[in-house]
C-alpha cells in the first residue's frame, strides 16, 4: 500500500553509508533546540533508512518530542538541519512533507463527530485529491486497517484512548505515507491496546512504510524496532541496530540456587564474573561461557546447589539504564540496570547539563556510538 511514486523533485542522494540511493527518510545533523537556558535538544544526528522501524527512545524530558517537532517543521531548530527524503521542512514547508505523515503528542479530533466525519474533514483539509468517491474509499480502507470500521459512525468522544490513537494512525494513513512519524503511540494504552498498536505498526512496516516512533516503553521498542537512537538529556547516547546494541551489551545469566546469599558472595569473588546482583528477579550477572563453567564448580565447592542457570541477552531495559544512568544517578556502579527510572533524564549539574559526556556513558556500557 505504500506509495511507490517518488515525489517530484526528490532525487537520489548520498545516504548515511555513503551509497548513492534514494534520499533517506530522515536525516538530521547537529540539531539543537534551546529554550532560554534549557537545552532541549543538543546536537542530535539521526539516520532513519528506508524500511526501518526506528525507535527514538529516551526518558521523560530527553528531547524526543522536540526533535520530532523539528523534523516535521513545526518548530525551528536553533541550529542544525533535518531532511525528510532529502527535503528540509523548515525551508521547503509542506512540500517537504509529501509522503510523510504522523502525529506529535496525542492526535486530536472533534469529539462530537464520528470517526468517518473527522477523517472526511481531514482529507478535505489536506486537499482531498482524487474526488469524493476515492476519498470515501480511502477512508473506508484506513478505518479497516486500524480495525475501526465497526465504530466508524460513532462519536469520537466516546472512543477509548486506544481507539483514538488508532484513529490518529488512520488519519496519517490517509496521505498514503512512505514515512510515518509517531510520537509515543502506545503511551497510556492498556496491555491489550499496546499489543494491538504493536501489531498495527508491524503490519504497516511489513507493507513497506518506514516508521519513526518515539517511546519510553522499552518492551514496545524491543519488540518492534530494528534500529534505535537512545537519547538522554538532549543527546544521542547510542544510534544503530538494536541487535548490535544487545550483542555488545554482553551475555547475561540468571541463577537460582539453594543459598542466594552465599551464591552472591561466590559470584562477587569469582574471576570473570561482572555486575553480579541479587535483584527483584533473583541473581544475575554477566560473564563469558568459560567463566560460567568455572563458576559452577566454585558454587559446588562452596556447598551451593544450582537450581537453574540460564543465559539471556541483555534486555533493552538493561542497556537503556546502563547508557542513561550515571550522570548523577549513579549509586552502586557494580549494579547496572537497577537505577531508579525517576532519576534518569532529570539528574544533572546545576546548569542543567550532564556531568558526563554520552560517549563516555556509552563506553562504560560497552557500546559504540553509531
Ligand atoms: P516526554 O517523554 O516526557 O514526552 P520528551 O523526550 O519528549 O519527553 P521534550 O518534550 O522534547 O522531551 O522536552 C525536552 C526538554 O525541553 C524538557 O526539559 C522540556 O521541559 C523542554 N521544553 C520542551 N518544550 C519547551 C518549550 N516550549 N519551552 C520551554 N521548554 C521546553
Amino acid at each position: 500500500m505504500a506509495d511507490e511514486a517518488r515525489p517530484a523533485g526528490v532525487t537520489a542522494t548520498e545516504n548515511a553509508a555513503g551509497d548513492m540511493g534514494e534520499a533517506q527518510p530522515v536525516r538530521a545533523r547537529g540539531l539543537v533546540k534551546r529554550y532560554k537556558e534549557v537545552v532541549a535538544v543538543d546536537h542530535i544526528d539521526l539516520n532513519v533508512r528506508t524500511g526501518d522501524v526506528y525507535g527514538f527512545l529516551g526518558p521523560n524530558g530527553a528531547g524526543k518530542t522536540t526533535t520530532l517537532r523539528m523534523a516535521l517543521g513545526l518548530i525551528m531548530p536553533t541550529e542544525g538541519t533535518v531532511q525528510l527524503f532529502g527535503r528540509d521542512p523548515i525551508r521547503e514547508g509542506a512540500r517537504a512533507l509529501e509522503g510523510v505523515a504522523g502525529f506529535v503528542e496525542a492526535p486530536r479530533f472533534y469529539p462530537y463527530l464520528s470517526a468517518r466525519k473527522n477523517l472526511e474533514l481531514l482529507a478535505a483539509l489536506d486537499g482531498g485529491g482524487g474526488g469524493r468517491s476515492s476519498i470515501g474509499e480511502r477512508i473506508a480502507e484506513v478505518l479497516e486497517i486500524v480495525e475501526l470500521s465497526p465504530r466508524a459512525e460513532h462519536r469520537v468522544g466516546g472512543y477509548s484512548h486506544g481507539m483514538r490513537q488508532r484513529l490518529g494512525i488512520a488519519a496519517a494513513l490517509l496521505r498514503r505515507p512512505r514515512l510515518l512519524i509517531l510520537d509515543e503511540p502506545a503511551t497510556g494504552l492498556d496491555p491489550a491496546g499496546m499489543r494491538d498498536m504493536r501489531a498495527l505498526i508491524r503490519r504497516l512496516a511489513d507493507e513497506g512504510i518506514t516508521v519513526l516512533l518515539s517511546s519510553h516503553q522499552l518492551p514496545e521498542v524491543q519488540e518492534l524496532c530494528d534500529r534505535v537512537a537512545i537519547v538522554d538529556r538532549g543527546r544521542v547516547v547510542y544510534e544503530g541496530a538494536l541487535s548490535d546494541l544487545r550483542r555488545q551489551g554482553g551475555a547475561g545469566y540468571r541463577l537460582r540456587s539453594t543459598d542466594d546469599t552465599r551464591a552472591l558472595e561466590v559470584l562477587r569473588a569469582q574471576a570473570g564474573i561482572e555486575h553480579a546482583t541479587n535483584g527483584e528477579h533473583g541473581l544475575s550477572f554477566q560473564a563469558d561461557e568459560q567463566h560460567v563453567g568455572a563458576l559452577s564448580l566454585a558454587l559446588g565447592a562452596a556447598g551451593v546447589g544450582i537450581l537453574a542457570l540460564t543465559p539471556e541477552l541483555a534486555t533493552l531495559e538493561d542497556l537503556f539504564f546502563r547508557l542513561t544512568e550515571g550522570n548523577g544517578a549513579q549509586g552502586d556502579n557494580t549494579t547496572p540496570g537497577v537505577g531508579p527510572a525517576t532519576s534518569i533524564g532529570t539528574a544533572a549539574g546545576g546548569d542543567g547539563r550532564p556531568s558526563e559526556h554520552p560517549t563516555q556513558a556509552a563506553k562504560r556500557a560497552g557500546v559504540q556510538i553509531g
